[in-house]
């Protein structure tokens, strides 16, 4: 019998495969198996040999540095976000999923090495005491999608409760609080949440939480004293997207005030012309890609400018009028697009990694 307790989509991985690299009491591994009971292991086998796309799971030693800057541009605004590379790609399938394009395979892969991941950090953080880490999860995978498999967050955030110089982001379309049991401190952890609006929360997402779900998760986790941040990447530019960006900005403050926020997120739809082929071809019913997309100073297809500062300003006026203020920021934009908008660039405050680093550990 699979887990009844596990959502569809992970009752759905019928074959785990373990690197032999991992010793056999490796705490992952072992979680998984207890949690996957009538899954396949296969210990030693290589999953791109499998012909059919069924979902499966890989355990991976891994080698390379975990910690390290998430991939910005110097042509752009970037927030000097850190990422704590734990696993890649995702089950939920949203169809504008930039993951598609990034990585050559659809195999979800955690690293199972985690004590090798303790090891760096308690290093890395130890050795700049005085450095303090916006850190996050979410780059490469969702931070929670396989949290009821590996328990990876809680483990995770339970090692890091002594280290007062890092922040740890969570960012998720799901809702698993699971991490914060039995923790003595939460905050140096900031749940995040990406949003968009309903009509493209029913027709891109489909396996995520609701946005009810989310931001009652939000509300949840500003009760026990922590603030969140929100995402709004990718704002996807449709007919009616006024009434549906609109209805989830009033959503937000029907569950959260301006200053349980610790920061908001704004990025439009973007992508290198091969994320806009996968999409064609994974997900037919997408017509959004057919909008004006220009090619920006990174090659990556952007909504044609003045779209984007319609789109932009709209969610700003929105936003603004719940309270958010110094709060939005962009996510690779230019300084003229900040100007136009907001009003100043992210100099004015003082460079926006710095401007992000000081909401965060507020
Ligand atoms: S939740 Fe994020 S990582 Fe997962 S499929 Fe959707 S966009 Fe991709």
């Amino acid at each position: 019998m699979p887990n009844p307790s596990l959502p569809a989509y992970l009752q759905a991985i019928k074959k785990v495969f373990i690197d032999p690299e991992l010793p056999s009491d490796n705490p992952i591994v072992q979680r998984v198996k207890k949690n996957l009971p009538t899954a396949t292991l296969l210990k030693g086998q290589d999953p791109k040999n499998l012909s059919s796309s069924e979902p499966v799971l890989l355990l991976k030693k891994f080698k390379g540095k975990f910690l390290r800057f998430c991939p910005g541009t110097r042509f752009y605004n970037c927030c000097g976000y850190k990422i704590i590379h734990f696993g890649e790609n995702c089950p939920l399938d949203c169809s504008y999923c930039i993951l598609q394009a990034y990585f050559q395979d659809k195999i979800l892969k955690i690293w199972g090495n985690i004590e090798d991941l303790f090891l760096e950090l308690d290093k890395t953080l130890k050795a700049n005491p005085k450095m303090r880490y916006r850190t996050g999860t979410g780059e490469f995978t969702d931070s929670l999608v396989l949290e009821p498999l590996t328990g990876y967050a809680h483990k995770l955030l339970a090692f890091l409760q002594d280290y007062p110089n890092i922040k740890i982001e969570l960012k998720s379309k799901v809702v698993d609080l699971s991490w914060a049991k039995n923790l003595k401190r939460i905050d140096h952890v900031l749940p995040a949440w990406s949003l968009n609006s309903p009509k493209i929360v029913d027709t891109e997402e489909k396996l995520s939480a609701s946005l009810e779900e989310r931001l009652k998760a939000a509300q949840t986790c500003v009760q026990w004293g922590t603030k969140v941040a929100l995402h709004f990447d990718p704002l996807i530019y449709y007919p009616g997207w006024e009434k549906g960006y609109q209805r989830i900005v009033e959503m937000i403050f029907d569950y959260l005030q301006a200053k349980d926020i610790a920061y908001l997120s704004l990025g439009s739809f973007r992508g290198m012309p091969d994320l806009f082929q996968k999409i064609a071809q994974n997900h037919p019913q997408s017509k959004y890609i057919y909008e004006e997309y220009v090619p920006g100073l990174d090659g990556k297809l952007r909504l044609f400018l003045p779209l984007r500062l319609k789109l932009f300003s709209f969610l700003i006026k929105a936003l603004k009028k719940g309270g958010l203020d110094r709060q939005i920021y962009y996510c690779m934009e230019s300084n003229m697009v900040w100007e136009k908008t907001l009003g100043y660039t992210p100099a004015r405050l003082g460079g926006l990694d710095k401007h992000l680093e000081n909401l965060a550990f507020a």
